[in-house]
């Protein structure tokens, strides 16, 4: 199916259950007004010259019109391009041009950043423009600029007024694309997190991305009628892929608590809406668990849910079962390049499995755990995770070279990460190879020794990163979030590693910190945190 077609289907299915519900914006749409409002933004995207195979920005926080372009843009045949909200200005420029975005979706402001000044800083030509006829001198291939919320701009397109443009013509043009557009064409563009440098832009297909929220649905129980929590931004694949197209496949209504992370959105919309799942990535779990009112809240909704994106302890996902009544969550591993998810826990499996693995590899996908070489390892052996199947990323745009990295010629993704597999087939992420650290000749896994100090009653969060060192080549170096009004000693930390972990898993460096360096997506970018200690260090 196309993503339109499977909008289509849950229109029919499911007319007057809500599909979307912006609790920040008092929005609620049902899948009838969807599939309706998409039709009509659809036709109005073509009514302003955009052809099936044009590239569609979209730059905004997550708002009911997000999602509203998501699926307008799959009928339409256009791609898809979501921009990070962190992003500034040259992140744009760059990501704009680099896949000739030709007409961009922006809300006005996100928190204190007014994307519309920065837009319109690089191309002052849209104050005296018309919509559809941009002509900028740095950014080339932009058209048309249509506005999420705010006072309008000059030479800026209301969102509101894009359905409007559209006549008997475009919706007669829309009627006759939309059986012609193919599951395997390319729907999306989306950037990987940036965890380790610079984000890459995956081209993913209706089917990939289809059929990974159907089978992320599946695994976590989804049924029609759920209200699945989405604090989690939807540029990223976890929240348009994951989140909305497993609710699309499903059923379920896709509610957005806030337009950034904040756990007392979290927390009030799961209460005020009585969701039944809740998405998010570790960190996002550890600071609404954490939130000094957690227990005044009603949790006792919700049901089922999902935490991916980084490794999650073990610690957390106990809580989130027992403290959230979330009793059908699951864990899942993936990439965006891999649409994203291959591996994932299933409710049935032992509740060890559950909080302790990845899960098993998805249904049509095939895995592989590869060494240095690239000879395949026996089960049990740590090494490389390789991916095969539906899932697969077309390539990275306009990159046939990293691609051509990334992707061998039997169609395995490397995925970077170092796992192993089990006898049962159920996989732990050892870590990125990136991250691994070698001291005194010693393969240390950070993720190891994380996982032992989220035990230490005082500390929040924690990230272990390996810094240079001129005798045993790299040392450990953590740095922790202790809980509210905790306080602690480096020497306090080490004696709890004393005798309990090897010795040389034990940190050199004990730092206590506010916050970690994060991308928007809630990941820890260890680079970062490298770098100051290397300059900390001298
Ligand atoms: P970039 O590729 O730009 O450096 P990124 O790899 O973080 O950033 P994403 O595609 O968002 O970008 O994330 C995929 C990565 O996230 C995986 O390669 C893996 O390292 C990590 N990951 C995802 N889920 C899990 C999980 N459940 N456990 C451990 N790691 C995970
Ligand atoms: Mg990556």
């Amino acid at each position: 199916d196309t993503i339109g077609q499977a909008l289509a289907e849950a229109a029919r299915r499911w007319p007057d259950q809500e599909a979307v519900v912006s609790v920040h914006q008092a929005i609620r749409w049902t899948w009838r007004d969807l599939d309706g409002h998409s039709t009509a933004m659809a036709a109005g995207l073509l009514a302003l010259g955009l052809e099936p195979g044009d590239r569609i920005g979209i730059w905004s926080p997550n708002k009911a019109q997000w999602s509203l372009t998501q699926f307008a843009a799959a009928r339409a045949g256009l791609i898809l391009v979501t921009i990070n909200p962190a992003y500034r200005l040259s992140e744009v420029e760059y990501t704009l041009n680099k896949v000739g975005v030709k007409a961009l979706v922006a809300a006005e402001s996100f928190k204190t950043s007014l994307y519309a000044d920065m837009i319109d800083s690089l191309a002052p030509e849209i104050a005296s423009s018309q919509p559809g006829q941009i002509v900028s001198a740095r950014l080339p291939q932009l058209k048309t600029v249509i506005q999420i919320g705010g006072d309008l701009r000059s030479g800026w397109l209301p969102f509101e007024a894009v359905p409007g443009l559209s006549a008997t013509a475009d919706m007669l043009r829309l009627a006759a694309i939309e059986p012609t557009l193919k599951a395997t064409d390319p729907i999306n563009i989306q950037f990987t997190s940036g965890t380790t440098g610079l984000p890459k832009g995956a081209t993913l297909s209706h089917r990939n991305i289809l059929n990974n929220g159907f089978f992320v649905g599946e695994a976590i129980g989804l049924m029609a009628g759920d209200r699945l929590c989405l604090p989690v931004p939807l540029y990223h694949c976890f929240g348009m892929v994951m989140g909305n197209l497993g609710c699309l496949t499903h059923g379920a209504a896709m509610v957005y608590p806030s337009d950034g992370f904040d756990p007392v959105a979290v927390l009030e919309a799961v209460q005020a809406e009585r969701c039944t799942g809740l998405f998010g990535v570790p960190t996002m779990f550890i600071a609404t668990l954490g939130h000094p009112d957690f227990d005044t809240y009603d949790l006792s909704s919700l049901r089922t849910g999902c935490m991916a994106g980084s490794p999650c302890p073990v610690e957390v996902m106990k809580q989130v079962i027992g403290r959230m009544h979330m009793s059908g969550v699951t864990i899942a591993y993936g990439m965006t390049e891999t649409s994203p998810v291959s591996f994932q826990s299933a409710q049935d499996d032992p509740m060890d499995r559950r909080v302790g693995t990845v899960g098993r590899v998805q249904p049509h996908l095939e895995c592989k755990v590869v060494d240095l070489e690239g000879n395949t390892l026996p089960r049990g052996e740590t090494g490389e995770l390789c991916t095969r199947g539906y899932s697969v990323m077309l390539g990275y745009w306009d990159d046939a070279e990293k691609t051509a990295e990334a992707i061998d010629a039997d169609g395995w993704m490397h995925t970077g990460d170092l796992a192993v597999i089990d006898a049962a087939g159920y996989g732990n992420i050892v870590g990125r190879i990136k991250d691994m650290v070698i001291r005194g000749g010693e393969k240390v896994y950070p993720r190891e020794v994380e996982e032992y100090l989220y035990r230490h009653p005082k500390i929040e969060d924690v990230t272990v990163v390996g810094v240079p060192d001129p005798r045993f080549g790299e040392e450990l170096c953590a740095w922790i979030r202790l809980r509210p009004g905790e306080t602690a000693t480096e020497a306090e930390v080490t004696d709890f590693c004393r005798g309990q972990i090897a010795h040389y898993k034990i940190p050199r460096y004990v730092r206590f910190v506010d916050a970690f360096p994060m991308t928007v997506t809630g990941k820890v970018q260890k680079f970062l945190i490298r770098d100051q200690m290397i300059a900390e260090l001298g």
